[in-house]
This record gives structure tokens, C-alpha cells and sequence, in this order.
């Protein structure tokens, strides 16, 4: 009776040695379910056979479209995932993190709130365009989808020339979702001068790079980024890359981890990285 033994979360949990979700959500974050308390998605992820699980809830300061706050109550966050971590330390690991969103403006915000708390983990993502969403496409009717993604790279580039205070950069080419076309109109050819640009950048200032598995979640053949561009980080010379689901529900934790090993070996990663107290900790692929 193969394949009829086990539900879809334990087969994942079998074939799957990605043990450490670094990119994941609960209801502290304004766009989760409300059911997604963290209690729920640390839940979740032991019963995927996790050994780690990094909560990174969304810490977006001055996004205002639709005029939603998506900011947290950064002590009542930490006192709940405190003790959650005590009362799971049998079971898991959790670590303390957050996904920053940046903006040209937001540099010495970012240095005073990363710093003012304990972290294990940051993740820097850009989110809007211009202080727009394009989540919302119709912000961006004028642009053709070529010109939103060199936008959304153009943009990625001020903002990490502007902040420092990260640790990895979340879903790199993750506008492609938004695109009218999506990744029909998407190449890394195309946008090289740009995304070397940044790629170059986090290298150098000792930045990771995030798998993020959510870009198959939303159908496209790919995590981001393009394995183009994750193998390019490898040939300037970067080595730190975190995978993470953005999951923002329990059944989204670890979303597609069994392919995350061959992905990573296939772009010249013999190890992937976890962080603790804002230092990386990297661990074999295979
Ligand atoms: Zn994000
Ligand atoms: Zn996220």
C-alpha cells in the first residue's frame, strides 16, 4: 500500500531534509489569517517534522495603501514567542525574527528598531514601489510588466544602499507574481545590469539571499529567484543563503521543501544557512 500510508504532511516530512523554515508568518502580521496565531504555526511546524522554525512577521513601516498599518506590537510579540519557546523547547527550535519592509527613506529607523530588540533573524524585503503596492497592479497601470520589474530592481538597489540593518534579502524577483504575464515577461537577461548590481552589493556587505519556495505556492516554475540569479550570488562570490515558505497558514510551512535540495545543489550551494542572534549558522545541503 505505497503512498496510501502516510498524509501529505508526513510523506513531505520523509523525503524532505530541509528541517528549518526561515520565512514564516502568524496573525502579528496584518496580512495572516486570524487564525494563524503563532501557537498554530509553531504547531504546524512540528507536526512537518521541522526542527527549526524562524517567525518573521511583517514590520512595514509607513506602507499605507488602503490606509492598513502592517506593524506589530514588537514587545507583546516577543513576550508571546518567548514563552512559546519555552513551553516547545522539547519539541523545536524557534527563532526570533522579522521581515523588515524597506523603503529609500526607512535607514535610520531600521538601525533604531533592529537594534532595539533582540533578533535572531532580519530579513529585508522591498514591498513597495515608489510608496505604492504592487500587489495591487492596478497602482502600476501605466507601467508595461517589463518596466514594473526593472521599477521593483531599481528600487531594491536604493533601498539596500540606504539600509544595513538586515541579514538576508527576502524574494528577490518576487514582482514577477504581479506581473499581467508573470514570468512570460521575466528574464534575468534582461535585468543583469540590475541584479548583478544587487547581488554584488549584498556580497559585499556580507548579505544573504533568501530561497523563498512561495513563488511555486503561486504557480510559477520557479522559488524566488530564478535559479539564474541564485547561481549568479554563488559565482560573485555569495555563500549565505536561508529558505524559507512565507507561509502565513499552518499547511503552508515548509511549502515545497522537497525541492529546495536539488535547487540549491543545482546552483553551486552545498550548504544553506539558519540564523541565531543575527549570526549564520550553515549547515549541509546533503
Ligand atoms: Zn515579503
Ligand atoms: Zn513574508
Amino acid at each position: 500500500m505505497m503512498g496510501t500510508m502516510f498524509s501529505a504532511a508526513e510523506r513531505l516530512w520523509e523525503i524532505s531534509r530541509m528541517k528549518a523554515d526561515y520565512h514564516t508568518h502568524t496573525n502579528f502580521s496584518t496580512d495572516a489569517d486570524r487564525e494563524s496565531s503563532p501557537e498554530v504555526m509553531i504547531q504546524g511546524a512540528i507536526k512537518r517534522g521541522l526542527e527549526t522554525i524562524c517567525i518573521t512577521d511583517h514590520m512595514d513601516k509607513d506602507y499605507d495603501a488602503e490606509g492598513k498599518g502592517f506593524v506589530f506590537d514588537t514587545e507583546k510579540y516577543f513576550e508571546t514567542l518567548q514563552s512559546l519557546r519555552e513551553k516547545y523547547k522539547e519539541k523545536i527550535h524557534i527563532r526570533i525574527g522579522v521581515e523588515l519592509g524597506l523603503q529609500p527613506h526607512l535607514g535610520q529607523f531600521a538601525k533604531e528598531y533592529v537594534n532595539a530588540h533582540p533578533f535572531d533573524f532580519v530579513i529585508g524585503s522591498t514591498h513597495m514601489l515608489r510608496g505604492r503596492d504592487p500587489y495591487y497592479r492596478a497602482n502600476f497601470e501605466e507601467l508595461t510588466d517589463q518596466e514594473l520589474y526593472r521599477g521593483m530592481f531599481e528600487e531594491t538597489l536604493t533601498n539596500i544602499k540606504n539600509i544595513e540593518d538586515f541579514d538576508v534579502m527576502g524574494h528577490l524577483d518576487y514582482i514577477v507574481r504581479y506581473g499581467l504575464e508573470q514570468e512570460k515577461s521575466y528574464s534575468y537577461d534582461e535585468n543583469k545590469d540590475l541584479i548583478d548590481e544587487i547581488l554584488k552589493h549584498l556580497v559585499e556587505n556580507g548579505k544573504g539571499l533568501e530561497l523563498n519556495t512561495a513563488g511555486l505556492k503561486y504557480g510559477l516554475s520557479f522559488a524566488h529567484p530564478y535559479p539564474a540569479v541564485l547561481k549568479r550570488y554563488r559565482e560573485l562570490g555569495g555563500e549565505i543563503v536561508t529558505v524559507g515558505s512565507d507561509g502565513h497558514k499552518p499547511e503552508h510551512i515548509a511549502y515545497d521543501f522537497h525541492k529546495v535540495e536539488n535547487i540549491l545543489l543545482d546552483c553551486g550551494f552545498k550548504y544553506y544557512t539558519e540564523f541565531r542572534q543575527r549570526k549564520p549558522i550553515f549547515k549541509q545541503v546533503r
